[in-house]
């Protein structure tokens, strides 16, 4: 039987880039001993009161069906949080519960754009996004983000391919460069945003993990809460990544659209999985500075690393649990270098052409293993760079 070219073409032709990845675990599957900073997922895992609150819930009977939207304590509380971090007026009604950032940003793509329409998205990329973009039918294009620039995109650049578009895709902080947009950055996204007649669609799964500067939501600029979509998740400030948890805050009239699509398609989240991800959020912004504190502290202890050689230049990066690394002085690819070092030494690193070719000769690092094991794979992977450069 024949199967769309829609699913059939979901990954564009191309390769998903997670070559390097999944030479990796065949690796440890034929028992090699691998350091893997590939993946995007805390070391610890989610936090046994969460988990008792998701048990309580259970038990106590919240397992039918739930509310298709979200329940109404779990929006509630959705809206509040995002009102004391940005300021902008939001009730329930503005948000859509959704089973995690994921499944946000492709209803967030149906909302936006009609099939055939353009999609804008800044490369470097998370590895989805074109993926879930042609998953709505729309056209990805990409918009390159320069290193020279530190991947701070130019709003000049997005306007050159802006006209007829209809969405424009964002994430700050990012992954995979770690780079927390600046307010002027995000100023000039939405002015093209506006000139444009664009949807903004800004995945903010990283907005608890940022390590200097500010994280500013672009709904709280002038004349954008009703052209913006923001994709939110448990998974990242919350290390509730299986629990999939997440959603997107809108306009009203959207989210009343939104809430018609989860029902044709996921028909809500678990009702215990609310009730658990409703008692995280209750902890506040302490136990998420919490679940963020290793990241930040290796991004230091990998400064430290880094400041002692030449070969390997970070990119600065101020967020999000990654760093972004250029290695072009070994006069390698990325992919050439993360193929070499898995080999070689053993440790997994994502070439930056896994995100796009604005990260060519770049590496990202997830900063997801114990600092000590972290600390050696970095100093490692610098010496092996000295070597490859001298
Ligand atoms: N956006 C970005 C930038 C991500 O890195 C991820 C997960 N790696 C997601 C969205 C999706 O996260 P989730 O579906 O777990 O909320």
């Amino acid at each position: 039987m024949q199967l769309s070219s829609r699913i059939t073409d979901l990954l564009g032709g191309g390769s998903d880039g997670w070559g390097v990845f999944l030479k990796a675990r065949r690796m440890i599957g034929d028992g090699v001993s691998v350091t893997e900073l590939t993946i995007g997922e805390h070391d610890i895992r989610t936090a046994a009161p969460i988990l008792q609150e998701m048990h309580r819930a259970a038990i106590a009977g919240h397992t039918g069906y739930a509310a298709v939207p979200g329940t109404d304590s779990l929006r509630d509380a959705v809206a509040a949080r995002v009102r004391e971090r940005t300021g902008v007026s939001t009730t329930r009604d503005n948000v859509l519960i959704t089973p995690g950032g994921q499944a946000a940003l492709f209803a967030a793509h149906v909302a936006a754009c009609d099939p055939g329409d353009t999609a804008l998205y800044i490369d470097p990329y998370y590895a989805t996004y074109p993926g879930t973009i042609r998953g709505v039918s729309a056209v990805p294009q990409r918009v390159p983000a320069r290193a020279e620039d530190a991947f701070q995109p130019r709003p000049e650049t997005i306007a050159a391919v802006a006209a007829g578009a209809k969405s424009l895709l964002i994430n700050s902080p990012n992954n995979p460069t770690g780079v927390v947009y600046s307010r002027a950055t995000l100023e000039g996204i939405a002015r093209v945003c506006i000139d444009h007649d664009l949807w903004l669609i800004s995945d903010e799964v990283y907005d608890t993990q940022v390590w200097t500067g500010e994280h500013v939501s672009p709904r709280a600029l002038p004349d954008m809460a009703h052209r913006t979509l923001v994709v939110g998740s448990m998974s990242k400030s919350h290390a509730m990544t299986g629990s999939r948890c997440g959603w997107i805050v809108g306009p009203v009239e959207a989210i009343e659209h939104l809430t018609n699509l989860a029902t044709h398609t996921t028909y809500g989240v678990p009702g215990y999985i609310q009730d658990a991800a409703l008692f995280a959020l209750s902890q506040g912004p302490e136990f998420e500075a919490e679940i963020a504190a290793p990241f930040a502290r290796r991004r230091q202890l990998a400064r430290g690393i880094l400041a002692g050689q030449n070969a390997v230049s970070l990119v600065p990066a101020d967020g999000a649990m990654y760093l972004m690394l250029d290695i072009r002085s070994t006069g390698m690819t990325g992919e050439e270098f993360a193929n070499a070092l898995l080999d070689q030494h053993h440790i997994a690193v994502m070439p930056g052409e896994s995100f796009g070719d604005a990260a060519a000769g770049h590496i990202r690092v997830a900063m997801t293993i114990e600092d000590g094991e972290f600390g050696n794979a970095v100093s490692t992977l610098c010496k092996f760079a000295e070597e490859l450069a001298a």
